[in-house]
């Protein structure tokens, strides 16, 4: 941390701000109102009142009946929950579909029953990020289990065209789950009218608290339950609900789609950054400006720096942002989402993403502006490779 009292922060697709709203309704809960949602008795029947409203609220944001979705521990859960689910529910097909692009929860769990005996097509993108309809049509088989799609990017903000990529997997009988943990609260969202089989989010990346979600599992649809235990969520997903995280994630639920209309004046503040980034500081480029973004996200690759330098150098001024690169076996490396979209490695180790939030302010974006170009400057004047 900088030491500056008040960061600016620009890393939204990491994580977010607890609405304060949100804060509000969870502390009783973490006070007084410590009952368990399935006691009997007066007080686990308040916790269990608690979950059935925050249950409406979210299934509100995620466009499905309450009895459709599981809380559960978040994105990365539910992302496990999908593939394990149907992978043990329909032996006989043991084939599945993703992209090069999308968050590691993903990617892992899909190489996890790879060696254990399925396998996987992952697709590829274009230079902007956008998926091949085209390929994705010829993926599929009759022993296709699961599509898997992002609904929006974590690092880029590019939006998979997921009405038509539902329309070719249902029309094809195949089950389709969507990652929509970095679309909620930022577009539209509905996982009944895309008829897709499973949604899975996480609350802390539309303000609501860290280490609770969900996953929507669509009417009819069994699978086996992610953890056996004492029968809670419909037998679903086993354990104590986390009452206050729950409740937390239904009050966020509300705001985020309360205020999604106003995602378009986060939209024009991004666009604003973006347009004097690239109009004032010369080798920069936007990835996946040509395709459909949700609102927040800006990913701009400098040449001739590294990411990280410029990284440490913000954050020295009191500006909280991510990069395109990743830290694997200690050594940095572009990202994977970067190289799929064939931006050369030394372009995407110049890569810092910008994601911003109903909160960010006019002010900030001008504080950036004011701090970057000469944080630029300044790097560059340090050789090819602007060292730390
Ligand atoms: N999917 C996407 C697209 C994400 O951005 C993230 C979080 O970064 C996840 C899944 C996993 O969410 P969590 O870490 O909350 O489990």
């Amino acid at each position: 941390m900088s030491g500056m009292t008040d960061p600016i922060y620009l890393d939204n697709n990491a994580t977010t701000r607890l609405a304060p709203e949100a804060l509000a309704e969870m502390l009783p809960w973490l006070g007084d109102q410590f009952g368990n949602a399935g006691s009997a008795h007066a007080l686990g029947r308040l916790a269990e009142g608690a979950v059935v409203v925050a249950r409406e609220r979210a299934s509100a944001l995620l466009g499905c009946a309450p009895a459709e979705l599981v809380f559960n521990g978040g994105g990365t859960e539910g992302i496990n929950h999908a593939f394990r689910g149907v992978f043990e529910a329909f032996p006989a097909k043991r084939h599945f579909v993703t992209t090069a692009v999308e968050h590691s929860a993903v990617l892992a769990v899909a190489d996890d029953l790879r060696r254990r005996g399925a396998e996987v097509t992952v697709l590829g993108v274009d230079g902007e990020g956008r998926l091949d309809l085209a390929g994705l049509e010829a993926a599929l088989r009759p022993d296709t289990a699961l599509v898997s799609l992002m609904a929006a990017n974590n690092e880029t903000g590019v939006i998979f065209p997921l009405e038509e990529a539902a329309r070719l997997v249902k029309g094809r009988g195949v089950l389709l789950h969507v990652d929509a943990t970095q679309a909620l609260g930022k577009v539209p969202f509905d996982a009944g009218r895309l008829g897709a089989d499973l949604a899975s989010f996480s609350a802390h990346k539309f303000h609501g608290p860290k280490g609770v979600g969900g996953l929507f599992i669509r009417r009819g649809l069994r699978l086996r339950p992610f953890m056996t235990g004492g029968g809670q969520e419909r037998g679903r997903r086993g354990g104590t609900l986390n009452v206050p995280g729950i409740v937390g994630l239904g009050k966020a639920a509300e705001l985020a789609l309360a205020h999604l209309p106003a995602m378009a004046e986060v939209a024009a503040r991004r666009d604003r950054l973006e347009a004097a980034v690239l109009g004032g500081i010369p080798g920069t480029r936007v990835n996946g400006a040509g395709a459909p973004r949700v609102p927040n996200t800006s990913m701009v690759s400098f040449r001739d720096v590294e990411g990280e330098a410029v990284l440490l150098r913000l954050d020295q001024a009191g500006i909280c942002v991510s990069t395109g690169s990743a830290c694997t076996t200690g050594q940095r490396e572009p990202s994977h989402v970067l190289r799929a979209m064939g931006v050369p490695p030394a372009e995407a180790m110049g890569s810092v993403r910008f994601s911003l939030s109903r909160y960010t302010t006019d002010a900030e974006i001008a504080r950036v502006l004011e701090t970057l170009p000469a944080i630029l400057d300044e790097l560059r004047a340090q050789g090819p490779l602007g060292r730390r």
